[in-house]
């Protein structure tokens, strides 16, 4: 039997992790498995689904690189094919005809469950059963003529030849009808497994109020595809040994349902920012160039003389702490101007602190008498000669020399910090934090 899974989202406008998440297992699924993914667009409340919300579901696919094997298919067109199947169940007598509401408007067409207890063995929850008390009859066609959601739902995947349904939590309840409707039309059910839910750190749905909740949000942000990818895949799956970081080859040979954990998967952003800067170090050299330099032109830091060979310096200097290529201008951006901002409470602690600026005017010669090229190595051995012959600490050495050549009191190691500036910067901040502050103190 050829495997073939699908995304059947509902086009609002935006795409919430949770849904793209069931997207990335029915996809890493059916590729692993050597079938096809296949999309169906629900669109059947016209308000809501306009080209512009599905153009938004495509482009998300696009971007994490969800290839579809179908046209994609759109429930609207279908609804002939929903009503047939309705008067094929009136019919059986599977269904039947209720003036529901009252209204007078016409009849609903009401599905009649079965009367019996009804089990299903989802694939990640195990088998689940329903009390025939709690299973009532449900309307599929509505007085107005419209199919309802569960109608076009089963009669699209029977259509598809969908063999398994991978979808969230949210639709457990939905299966039991689902169930009968397939036993009553006399079509084999594809098997079922419901993801479990995303959460917030206090266990209750992610939503909106949590944080970025929808895929353009994180592409706006400069989260790479590869990195949201591997992170969703990870929330709530598990390759089986201990690795996080995975190519989409990687999780495609790696996949299985059993390995869909059923628990709750809590969604941390620091977790996935990690993720990000993790695929970001892995991306080719010239690519985390052209990343680098795109997020500082928008920030304003760019200047076209600034060297390749500088950036590079700066991006090993800053290393696991920049996790997403914006964050190097907004951690750092004096690396890239020499009009820096002065933080307030660094120069208040570090700078106009009794004996800071003596200190740093023994460090400027300290530091002068240092010869180019600036390296870790010797200038950390010129702050400690210093420290050592005027029997101070390495501690008092290092807060006020790194507070003058970057304005802040957090950074990369001073050492490499102070290699990555050269020489010449370094010598003319500390000169002008002096002549600056000297004054103040
Ligand atoms: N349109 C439904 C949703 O987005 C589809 C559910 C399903 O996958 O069957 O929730």
């Amino acid at each position: 039997m050829r495997i073939r899974t699908r995304f059947a989202p509902s086009p609002t406008g935006n795409v919430h992790i949770g849904n793209i998440r069931a997207a990335i297992y029915n996809w890493l699924f059916a590729r692993h498995e050597g079938g096809e993914f296949l999309l169906r667009i629900e669109d059947t409340d016209l308000a809501r689904s306009t080209p512009e919300a599905v153009r938004t579901v495509l482009d998300s696919l696009a971007w994490l690189g969800l290839t579809v094997d179908n046209e994609p298919l759109y429930q609207s067109t279908q609804r002939e094919r929903h009503l047939e199947v309705a008067e094929e169940l009136l019919s059986k007598g599977a269904a039947y005809r209720e003036d529901r509401g009252g209204t007078g408007r016409g009849e609903a067409v009401v599905f009649k469950m079965p009367g019996c207890d009804i089990t299903y063995d989802d694939l990640i929850k195990g088998p689940i059963t329903k009390k025939a008390a709690d299973l009532k009859d449900f309307v599929i066609v509505r007085s107005d003529g419209s199919p309802v959601f569960h109608l076009g739902n089963v009669v699209d995947d029977i259509t598809m030849g969908i063999t398994h349904v991978i979808r969230g939590d949210d639709h457990v309840e939905n299966t039991f009808k689902h169930a009968a409707m397939y036993a009553a039309i006399g079509a084999p059910p594809p098997r079922f497994a419901h993801l479990p839910m995303i959460v917030n750190a206090q266990g209750k749905p992610y939503s909106k109020r949590d944080g970025d909740a929808y895929v353009g949000e994180f592409q706006e942000k400069g989260f790479l595809p590869e990195a949201l990818f591997n992170a969703l895949a990870l929330l709530g799956w598990s390759p089986g040994d201990d690795r996080e970081i995975l190519t989409r080859e990687e999780m495609i040979e790696a996949f299985t349902l059993e390995r869909v954990r059923s628990s709750p998967s809590q969604l941390d952003m620091t977790k996935l920012l990690w993720f990000n800067g993790q695929h970001l170090k892995r991306r080719a050299p010239e690519e985390q160039v052209a990343g680098y330099v795109a997020a500082l032109r928008q920030q304003g830091l760019w200047r076209e003389d600034i060297s390749e060979d500088y950036l590079r310096a700066v991006i090993a200097c800053m290393g696991e702490r920049v996790r997403l290529y914006s964050e190097l201008g907004e951690q750092a951006a004096y690396f890239f101007t020499e009009d820096y901002v002065y933080d307030e409470k660094s120069v208040r602690k570090r700078l106009l602190k009794e004996g800071a600026l003596g200190i740093l005017r023994e460090e400027l010669s300290a530091l002068e008498a240092v010869g180019e090229p600036y390296t870790a190595a010797n200038t950390e051995e010129a702050l400690r000669a210093l420290a050592e012959q005027t029997g101070r600490t390495m501690g008092d050495m290092v807060h006020p020399v790194r507070v003058a050549v970057s304005g802040t009191a957090v950074g990369p190691g001073l050492f490499e910090l102070l290699a990555t500036l050269g020489r010449a910067r370094v010598l003319a901040r500390i000169r002008r934090t002096l002549e600056k502050f000297e004054t103040q103190e």
